[in-house]
């Protein structure tokens, strides 16, 4: 527990009930979201949030904390800047200081195919209502004087996009005031209980076996990031995710500031600076699918490499931490969210390594389908039924990892 959560937040934890109106397995960020979202927008507070561990412990709480709407198609513009907005006002709403902080964004490119990529990202986010611009490498010395624009006469840049409405948010304040606003309306949140099994009557999940007991409901919500294809298993039916870890780092405090997120989409990194003054930084995922949290050697010099080449002032810096995270990758880079073929059972998934930033508008938008049962037309492109149909979403030049 931090400051903030001993202090501040105002939780009701409450004794598990045998039936709820809707069950919301996994309590990071997701699974919250669409608690809180379902108790003030639809007055439905009979909610269990089922957290095998304890709140904000999977990915939610692991991440590097970037809100960013800079997307290449259409449909995830349109999706990511809904909750880019969501974000900007969920400290007053919630009136819990979340440390948000709009920074901007800036992608790198260091080739003429990624000039061509930033020029056309810039276009498709003007087009759907984020602001990206395109600039020129002199544009891009201006907004980061520490880089070396010849990139160790490896990686020159090129040109690059800027998104001005980039931001970040301390994650774990994101989880708890969500948590709170959801406890103090009424939903319940169950720590340490994890669902061991579905119980299931025909092509209906009508309930979850737990360490703390049976529980029933209406619908039945999977948010349980890397490990949906466990509760899938469960259900009965298979979805195409793999399993990924990625990793990420800290250095210790850079005594100056350093204002925008950097990212380079050929070289995959992307570096910030935290509130504390540490450098945050991460990659790509790790290639072999695993649930493994084991943190390598590896992955830290080969991001540190690519980080200090550009931005050579992360030289002098130490890494003081370094973890992992377990990533429910999509093939096409898109979330997969709604009904699935098993009646009263909803998924929330393929947050990969961009879920932190869709928390919001992800949790709005499963909460209105629980609460009409109509899929809204935010999330209709990310339907799972999409692979079958042969209508992927594939946006993999903006996920920031390959
Ligand atoms: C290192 C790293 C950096 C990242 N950086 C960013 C970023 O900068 N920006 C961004 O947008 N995204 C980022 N992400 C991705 C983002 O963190 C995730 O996509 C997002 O947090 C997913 O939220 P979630 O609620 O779906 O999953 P999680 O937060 O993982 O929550 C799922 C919860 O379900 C629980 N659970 C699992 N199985 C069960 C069960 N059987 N019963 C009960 N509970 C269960 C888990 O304990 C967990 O708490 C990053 C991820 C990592 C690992």
């Amino acid at each position: 527990m931090n400051e903030f959560m001993e202090k501040r937040v105002d939780f009701k934890w409450s004794e598990p009930k045998k039936t709820y109106d809707v069950i919301i397995i996994g309590g990071g960020g997701h699974g919250l979201s669409t608690a809180y979202y379902l108790a003030t927008r639809h007055g439905i507070t009979n909610v269990a949030v089922l957290e095998r561990k304890y709140i904000g412990g999977g990915n939610s709480g692991r991440n590097t904390t970037v809100i960013r709407a800079n997307y290449g198609i259409p449909e995830a513009v349109k999706f990511y800047q809904r909750s880019v907005d969501l974000y900007e006002s969920l400290e007053d709403e919630t009136e819990r200081w979340l440390m948000h902080k709009k920074k901007g964004i800036l992608w790198l490119a260091h080739s003429e195919a990624a000039v061509r990529q930033e020029r056309a990202r810039a276009d498709v986010n003007t087009a759907f209502g984020a602001d990206t611009t395109y600039i020129t490498p002199k544009e891009v010395k201006e907004l980061v004087p520490e880089i070396d624009l010849s990139g160790g006469n490896l990686f020159p840049v090129m040109g690059g996009s800027y998104h001005a409405a980039g931001a970040t948010a301390r994650h774990d304040r994101v989880n708890w005031a969500l948590a709170e606003g959801a406890m103090k309306r009424g939903a319940h949140v169950h720590q340490r209980t994890e669902v061991i099994d579905l119980i299931k009557k025909g092509n209906k999940v009508i309930g979850v076996k737990t360490n703390n007991g049976d529980m029933y409901a209406d619908v039945i919500m999977s948010a349980v990031g890397g490990h949906v294809t466990r509760l899938t298993d469960m259900a009965g039916f298979r979805i195409p995710i793999r399993s990924h870890p990625l990793q990420a780092h800290v250095t210790n405090h850079y005594a100056r500031t350093f204002h925008p997120i950097v990212a380079s989409t050929s070289l995959l990194f992307y570096v910030s600076q935290t509130a504390r003054g540490e450098m945050l930084m991460g990659a790509e995922i790790d290639r072999q699918p695993s649930y493994n949290y084991r943190s390598g050697h590896h992955y830290l010099q080969s991001c540190s490499f690519r980080a200090a080449t550009l931005l050579p002032f992360l030289r002098k810096l130490r890494i003081l931490r370094q973890w992992t995270g377990i990533c429910d990758m999509s093939p096409d880079y898109s979330p997969i969210m709604g009904k699935t073929p098993m009646d009263n059972f909803l998924i929330t998934t393929g947050w990969g390594t961009w879920g932190f930033k869709a928390i919001p508008v992800g949790g709005e938008t499963m909460a209105e389908l629980i609460a009409t049962g109509k899929t809204p037309d935010l999330i209709k492109p990310f339907a799972l039924d999409r692979f079958r149909k042969d209508r992927t979403k594939a946006d993999r030049g903006s996920a920031g990892t390959h």
